[in-house]
């Protein structure tokens, strides 16, 4: 599978959903995905990767979280970073679709910190 990487700075400084600037003041959360066990990210741990979601194929960014990272040992293989409540609701329903199809993801968490 291939898929571009986005650099860091511009990937973790928006919300995956809605684009809107995170500052150190926003609300900001983390939503972690794990895949289907026949997806291979290995080359993309680390980085912020773009993937498109949903029944309207929008693109959002996933950071794909490294071997040994504590995300992974909690089971997220990716993360997404959303500034509230309703995209990060907006995310897990277009992630649900994906799962629904069987091709990418197979669950969402909230991840709690
Ligand atoms: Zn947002």
């Amino acid at each position: 599978m291939e898929f571009s990487i986005i650099p860091d700075q511009d990937a973790l400084s928006k919300c995956t959903w809605c684009q809107n600037h995170i500052s150190d003041y926003t609300d900001a959360f983390g939503i972690g995905a794990t895949l289907k066990p026949k997806i291979d990210l290995a080359d993309y741990q680390a980085h912020c990767i773009e993937i498109s979601l949903g029944p309207e194929d929008k693109s959002v960014c996933m950071l794909v979280t490294p071997e040994g990272s504590e995300a992974k040992a909690d089971g997220h293989d990716g993360m997404f970073l959303v500034c509230s409540e309703p995209c990060g609701k907006r995310l897990k329903a277009a992630v649900k679709t994906d799962i629904a199809s069987g091709e990418f993801f197979d669950s969402i968490q909230d991840i709690l910190s």
